[in-house]
């Protein structure tokens, strides 16, 4: 189904409409701008037309995205990490559940609500924007990959619906900002995966009073000075390989000594691409028996067939991620620069170098 069809517009609103029961929201594990953004506005939208929603994430949203959150919205946000009771009783009243910005209803996407999420009689709803959906799963689905991000699907979704009519300026307050964030986070401030309709979308949005000038100073002009210092450290300890591949790998020891918190890396596996040379960049984080893996490419090398074959993962074409697993693929942590040499290396010279 794609974001413009009337029909699946139309089925979503008496979806939504007619709900047997409350409606839940979710999205992906650690949700970022665009799994909040995409939330939050279809949260506002849902409660526009006079119906009941709960936004319930697999874990809590970072605290720099607590910015777009109202506070009177707090009570209908939950994680499902820090109380599963919550959500499992939430799920057993509600008639509907609509799943935004994953694409398959597993573990390593959406954590304990896997099977809350899996195990749900009534109608699923998907609107999501990476490849290979479970659509079978889904009684009705969205799925677009040729769009920047959840937010812009919904945005044209939310904008197709009876009342709104094409008319940005009639979407619920607070839904607009809400979506202009998401779309902003994926597109990394527009530099990636963007599409004639994500300025489409931008333009209309600014047009209809969406202050981006807020949105931005919010999203990039808050960090704490140790954000800084801890990039600087990663940047210098930099390697660059001679297949064209840059890693950083950031310990549990340098995350505690300069105060990180959840959501505050974001962003640093991107810099390494500005070096001419480098094709290929691997961001890996110390976590609980694992490191989490972030990969992005330049356009001719898939970091998503790198991140399913090497890191328990996948995503996008040019940005994916995965996990590598401790003990399981490497002994400990000592070994992870020594693991990511050896595979990108076999990756990258596959094909003529291609990386694909
Ligand atoms: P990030 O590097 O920002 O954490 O993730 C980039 C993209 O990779 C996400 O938008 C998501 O699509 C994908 N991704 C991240 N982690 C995983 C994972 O563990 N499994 C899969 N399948 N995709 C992931
Ligand atoms: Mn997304």
């Amino acid at each position: 189904m794609k974001a413009n069809d009337i029909q699946g517009i139309n089925e979503l609103y008496g979806a939504i409409s007619g709900a047997a029961g409350n409606i839940i929201i979710t999205a992906h594990i650690r949700p970022d701008g665009d799994a909040m953004g995409s939330s939050l506005a279809m949260m506002r939208y849902i409660r526009s037309i006079g119906r009941q929603a709960f936004i319930i994430f697999p874990d809590m949203y970072p605290e720099n995205l607590g910015f777009m959150v109202r506070p009177s919205e707090t009570g209908f946000i939950i994680s499902a990490e820090d109380d599963f009771g919550q959500a499992s009783e939430l799920f057993g009243d509600a008639g509907l559940v609509i799943c935004l910005d994953f694409n398959r209803i597993a573990e390593n996407r959406c954590g304990r609500l896997a099977s809350l999420v899996g195990d749900f009689g009534g109608p699923r709803v998907l609107i999501d924007h990476h490849p290979g959906p479970e659509l079978e799963r889904f009684s009705l689905a969205f799925s677009e990959t040729e769009i920047s991000s959840a937010s812009e699907l919904l945005f044209s979704i939310l904008t197709g619906m009876p009342g709104i009519e094409g008319d940005a300026g009639k979407l619920p307050d607070g839904a607009g900002e809400a979506l202009f964030t998401g779309m902003t986070t994926d597109t990394n401030n527009f530099a990636n995966s963007v599409f004639p309709s994500t300025f489409r979308m931008a333009s209309a949005l600014l047009e209809a009073g969406v202050d981006r000038d807020g949105i931005l100073q919010h999203l990039y002009n808050e960090y704490k000075e140790n954000r800084l210092r801890i990039l600087g450290k990663m940047l210098e300890e930099m390697t660059i390989t001679d297949d064209g591949v840059a890693y950083m790998i950031m310990d549990r020891r340098t995350i505690g000594k300069f105060g990180i918190m959840e959501g505050e890396t974001e962003g640093f596996v991107n810099l390494p691409l500005s070096v001419g040379k480098v094709r290929l960049s691997c961001f890996l984080k110390e976590d609980d028996g694992f490191l989490r893996v972030s990969l992005r490419s330049k356009k001719g090398v898939s970091a998503n067939r790198c991140a399913a074959e090497f890191f328990n993962g996948g995503g996008h074409e040019q940005a994916s991620g995965g996990r590598l697993y401790i003990p399981g693929d490497i002994r400990d942590i000592s070994e992870a620069a020594a693991y990511v040499e050896r595979v990108t290396h076999i990756f990258m010279n596959r094909n003529n170098g291609q990386g694909i």
